[in-house]
């Protein structure tokens, strides 16, 4: 290879451009031509082109079903149904963003947002927070009962966007695949006796709003939040392969079912016929009850799968404390190890923290508050501690707020 070759009478030519060694700075020799530097550059700049064009839409890699509920069943206990849906759901999901990749137009599949409905500590948040982990995706989240119209009081439904890209690092393309889950939709449900002049809680508009982004809009958001301001640059994001998960409580939503199934009458014997218990009716949750709830069909037609969290037992909240990838009693084990303390919780104390937390009526919320009530004094006061090596959690800890009990295994030196 040479720099300026001018080892022939009338001096070398750019095998690619032409161009003459005394035009261009450099001419590097191969084995059969020369490459100047101005060819060098352009060539690096395609093949830098052709790479950003491949990654900003890699096709998804994504895990069949079965894989994606197996993954789900690490962090999320019970919950069968909603896992099976979900993970259906989300696979098709991608599977469609990936036939987009590939130009095969020739049968439109339609976008499969989710509605996850169960009451307060089921696990719905958990669904959705999980699921983007594990598919690697951004995720934001937002409470629906602040979502309000733009222009009304309250929070644009585009700033749920806003969140979606700062999670996804201020990439447009990252962005336009993630999660966003959208909490408390129940909320937002019309209701004849909702009346405000600050806001539009009445719910139509903010359902309006919200079904632009579900069905796919190109959205154009102020990428640090906020109101927008005239000369402030705007972002575009497209939210057609964004996939929104809704979750609510829809309380009363079991009662509708039962009517419905009941031939929509009350009274007069019927209730023999349908003599379901809450989670059996809202197991035959369909479009037509949440449209009955106050939700406009539209909106309903948006989100097509519809599936159902139960009411968990005594049993799943036992096996939330213990068993999950990251259960809460891992965790704790795990601060404690880290101090050097072997910690052990009895089988007594796991049943009154169960017990505690099914009264609370607060799902699997209430375990982490309880445990947290019951283990702060210990934390504080157990990393200063000399000469012991076991801490074990009784009953009387967590019901009375008792001492642990210490251990020490070896007698000190
Ligand atoms: P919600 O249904 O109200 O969205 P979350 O998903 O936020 O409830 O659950 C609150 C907490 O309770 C979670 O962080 C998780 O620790 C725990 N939890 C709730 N349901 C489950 C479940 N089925 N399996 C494991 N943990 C759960």
């Amino acid at each position: 290879m040479k720099k300026n070759s001018n080892n022939s009478v009338n001096g070398h030519r750019c095998s690619f451009c032409g161009s003459h060694e005394n035009e261009v700075e450099m001419l590097i020799e191969g084995i059969n031509g020369f490459i100047c530097d101005r060819c060098i550059f352009t060539a690096s700049d395609i093949i830098n082109r052709d790479i950003d064009k491949k990654q900003e839409i890699p096709s998804f890699k994504i895990q069949k079903p079965r894989g994606i509920k197996k993954e789900l069943d690490k962090y999320i206990i019970d919950q069968d149904n909603a896992k099976r849906s979900v993970a259906v759901a989300v696979y098709n999901h991608y599977k469609r963003i990936n036939n987009q990749i590939s130009d095969d137009d020739s049968i439109e599949l339609e976008k499969s947002n989710i509605l996850l409905v169960g009451s307060t500590g089921t696990g719905k948040t958990l669904i959705a927070r999980t699921l983007a982990r594990f598919l690697n995706v951004p995720f934001a989240m937002a409470d629906a009962t602040v979502l309000t119209e733009a222009g009304y009081v309250g929070e644009d439904v585009e700033n749920i966007l806003v969140r979606l890209f700062q999670s996804a690092d201020y990439d447009v393309a990252k962005a336009e695949r993630g999660i966003i889950y959208i909490d408390e939709i129940d909320k937002i449900a019309k209701r004849d006796n909702n009346v405000s002049i600050t806001r539009d809680v009445s719910g139509e508009g903010v359902q309006q709003s919200l079904l632009k982004i579900l069905e796919g809009t190109k959205a154009n958001i102020p990428p640090k939040g906020g109101r927008k301001h005239p000369e402030q640059p705007l972002v575009t994001i497209n939210t057609t392969n964004i996939l929104f998960i809704c979750g609510g409580a829809f309380t009363g939503l079991e009662n509708n079912i039962k009517k419905r199934l009941s031939g929509g009458g009350m009274g007069f014997g019927r209730e023999t016929k349908t003599a379901l218990n809450d989670n059996q009716a809202l197991a035959q949750l369909q479009a037509e009850d949440l449209i009955q709830y106050g939700f406009i069909p539209e909106l309903v037609g948006r989100i097509p799968v519809i599936t159902h969290l139960e009411t968990l037992t005594e049993k799943a909240l036992h096996s939330i404390l213990t068993q999950p990838q990251n259960a809460l009693i891992k965790q704790y084990s795990k601060l404690f190890e880290m101090e050097g303390l072997h910690l052990e919780f009895t089988p007594e104390a796991l049943k009154k923290v169960v017990q505690l937390s099914m009264e609370r009526k607060t799902g699997a919320r209430a375990l982490r508050a309880i445990l947290e009530k019951a283990m702060t004094d210990i934390m504080f006061e157990s990393p200063s501690m000399k000469n012991v090596d076991v801490c074990i959690i009784t009953e009387d800890v967590i019901e009375k707020g008792k001492k642990p009990i210490y251990k020490k295994l070896r007698k000190s030196a």
